[in-house]
């Protein structure tokens, strides 16, 4: 016999079978499909529709009510068409009937179609019923979507059944491709390698992939009955349909088997120093301290100084809500590692903060007097040379920067720890490099402000976690009002009162990139404002970005001893400064601030025995989510709820910054609404590599080896073990 002919014999497609090859996508729409990233017929599969539509009913024209979107059909009795005199359009007006009556269907500017829909063809009509303009009584179809058949048919690719509905993608609309996807789902394999284990299907009863491929771009009808069929399209556009967790469950478990195994992966890592704890080592950590710590503190300090002084590097996320007293444990750290003769490297994501960690760690650290070194861009080349020899020379304790201080191989002689003040622009793969340098520094990663867990599971899987999950002692909740402009009195009032009984109070504007100038100039000026015409007998400093390195250290050093009694800000002092007599904080422009720079900023406050008040000053018209916004910060101090809210309305792409974050990106899950699905995930990831530990069965093997290749191939993880 002949070589098989491909046209001959109907394809079968494989997942990775390049899109060109199906039917209908020739090498214009495989371009048009590469641009969004789709190359393979498995990406393809993986463009779901963002909605679906009940079109499993024809409805009987007489049963049509105006405003009604709705499936029917009937044959066409006569079309006629002409054009209107004012603007030239052409209209076709075609005349359907079916056993119950009839109903004009009408089209505008598609002349062509006069010569497909003849008298006698059949029509499927779907489109949304109208009142007719012209007439008044009677109504009618405008411009409704049309197949047109020989004879009558009881369902086909786009109705008699529930449809899906995508976004348009290239020149693409739905249609087009609801005919690209019909045609491979009904042509895939039935033996596509499942990337979920047998057993967590059976136990968790989730459809096979290649059904649930199937199923999500076109539901089977599980029921006619009209109840079922409701709930299941409810079901079906909320993304909570059977083929839709099914989906949802492998991606989740994917990404988790892959963050665990980096976290074993590490954990085989030995370092080859030794760091101990001696007397005079706490007695150095005592030096430091002004109070008691707290039981949360002391907790997370003794993971921290166990994770140190243990053979296997350490990877762990410090959370903790503003002002709950991370600083200080990382500090505390660092004198653990600075005192058994290593070095430190202390990283930001700003250069602003990273002077702000410069400043405190300074300010904090003065009682061991450790050199410490900050490298940021302004220096001259000379001071930089100097520095980074110091640091070479092991001279440099800690070596504070931003990230680059790792990314541009600045050379150190003996780094032990390396503390990334996260804000979430580190992810996973940055990390690996990070921990992967030199002699495997033990990494410490903390979180400005808390995150949800379902973005800590996300972003920091590969981490071991450390909470404080408390407020040192005498703290008073923060009172949070929030004014309009004209209302601006009031805050003034409160700053009067506040200075008044003795404390201080901060002004904050907000500075937003590419209005900076103007912004400064509003900070000045209100600063100007305050102390001419307002606070003639206060005392008002300013604090802005553009000052000079140490014009800033002088101007918080006076806030900081007292002498300055209000201080007007852009948002340098967003993280960093601690000034506990100070207990308003006045923020303007309010609804320019994420909820996470509000609760940050707001963290300013509250840090001494005396009650604290913040007052947002806001314009929300027509800014609903704004409103919001400042509705949490009214309600709650709490940063783990207001991480919450701010994940909802934001959604996890918003919250992190997709891109810069090495966050990744998800084509089925979505974190607001899968949570639970990630809290299993995550068990099941862990007892999935336990079985594979064990030695786990073939198919184990398999799948943790086809996890390895999807992780390399989406995320860029090179994974082993
Ligand atoms: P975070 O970095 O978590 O926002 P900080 O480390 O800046 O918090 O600490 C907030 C404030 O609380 C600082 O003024 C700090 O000196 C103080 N503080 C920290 N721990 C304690 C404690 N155990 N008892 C009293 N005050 C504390
Ligand atoms: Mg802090």
């Amino acid at each position: 016999m002949s070589q098989r002919s491909p046209t001959l014999n109907p394809q079968v497609l494989r997942p990775d079978t390049p899109v060109q090859y199906v039917k209908g996508v020739g090498p214009r729409r495989a371009e048009q499909f590469a641009q969004e990233g789709i190359h393979t017929v498995e990406e393809l599969l993986c463009y779901l529709p963002f909605r679906y539509e009940d079109r499993t009913q024809y409805r009987p024209l007489a049963s049509l009510r105006e405003d009604e979107w709705a499936l029917t059909r009937g044959r066409i009795c006569s079309v006629s068409g002409f054009e209107t005199r004012k603007r030239r359009m052409s209209v076709l007006e075609v005349l359907v009937r079916d056993a119950t009556g009839s109903m004009r269907l009408k089209f505008f500017n598609q002349p062509y179609l006069r010569s497909l829909y003849k008298p006698g063809l059949h029509l499927i009509i779907y489109g949304q019923v109208k009142r007719d303009a012209y007439s008044g009584t009677s109504l009618v179809f405008m411009n409704p979507e049309c197949e047109v058949h020989e004879e009558e048919v009881q369902s086909t690719v786009h109705s008699g059944r529930i449809v899906p509905v995508y976004r348009k993608l290239g020149t693409m609309r739905t249609r087009t491709l609801r005919q690209i996807m019909y045609g491979i789902t009904t042509q895939l394999p039935a033996d596509m390698t499942d990337p979920l284990p047998e057993y967590l299907r059976r136990q968790y009863r989730f459809l096979p992939r290649n059904r649930a491929l199937a199923q999500v771009h076109f539901p089977e009808l599980g029921d006619s009955n009209r109840e079922l069929r409701e709930r299941e399209m409810r079901l079906l556009n909320s993304g909570l349909s059977p083929a839709h967790k099914r989906l949802i469950f492998e991606e989740l478990f994917q990404l988790q088997v892959g963050l665990h195994m980096i976290r074993s992966t590490r954990a085989r890592v030995t370092k080859d120093r030794q760091v101990q704890i001696t007397e005079p080592v706490r007695q150095s950590i005592k030096k430091i301290l002004p109070f008691h710590p707290t039981a949360a503190q002391k907790r997370v300090l003794r993971e921290i100084a166990d994770d140190i002084r243990s053979p296997r590097p350490m990877s762990r996320l410090l959370q903790g809500d503003v002002g709950s007293g991370k600083t200080i444990v990382a500090a505390q750290a660092a004198i653990i590692v600075v005192e058994n003769g290593y070095q430190v490297a202390f990283m930001a994501p700003t250069e602003i903060l990273a002077e702000q960690h410069h400043y405190n760690l300074r300010r904090l650290l003065s009682p061991v007097g450790y050199p410490i070194d900050l490298l940021k861009g302004g220096l001259r080349e000379r001071e930089r040379r100097e520095a980074l020899e110091r640091i070479r020379a092991g001279q440099t304790k800690i070596a504070v920067g931003t990230h680059s201080l790792i990314q541009e191989g600045v050379e150190f002689s003996r780094l032990a720890l390396a503390i990334v003040d996260e804000q979430h622009r580190f992810g996973v793969v940055q990390r690996r490099i990070l921990m992967e340098k030199g002699h495997n520094p033990d990494v410490l990663v903390m979180t400005a402000t808390p995150i949800p867990r379902s973005l800590a599971l996300t972003l920091y899987g590969d981490l071991d976690v450390s909470v404080i999950d408390e407020l040192p002692p005498g703290r008073k909740p923060i009172e949070t009002r929030w004014y309009e402009q004209e209302q601006r009195e009031k805050a003034y009032e409160e700053i009067r009162r506040t200075v008044t009984a003795g404390h201080q109070a901060y002004v904050v504007y907000p500075l937003v990139e590419g209005s900076e100038r103007s912004d400064l100039r509003a900070a000045t000026e209100m600063a100007e404002h305050l102390q001419v015409k307002v606070f003639p007998r206060f005392r008002i400093g300013l604090l802005h970005g553009r000052m000079k390195d140490r014009e800033k250290e002088l101007v918080m050093s006076y806030f900081a001893a007292g002498e300055l009694q209000v201080l007007v800000s852009t948002t340098v002092i967003e993280v960093g400064i601690d000034v506990p007599n100070a207990t308003l904080m006045v923020v303007e422009h309010a609804e320019r601030f994420g909820l996470s720079q509000l609760h940050q900023l707001r963290g300013r406050v509250g840090r001494g025995a005396a009650q604290s008040v913040c007052l947002l000053i806001a314009d929300v018209r027509d800014n609903p989510e704004a409103r919001r916004r400042l509705e949490v910060m009214c309600e709650t101090n709490d940063g783990f709820r207001i991480a919450e809210v701010d994940l909802e309305l934001r959604g996890p792409g918003e919250v992190i910054g997709t891109r810069q974050s090495g966050m990744p990106a998800f084509r089925f899950a979505d974190l607001v609404r899968d949570r639970r699905a990630l809290e299993l995930a995550s068990e099941e990831a862990k007892n999935f590599l336990a079985r594979l530990r064990a030695g786990g069965d073939e198919e184990c093997r398999q799948i943790a080896s086809l996890i390895r290749q999807t992780l390399a191939g989406r995320y860029g993880w090179a994974l082993v073990g």
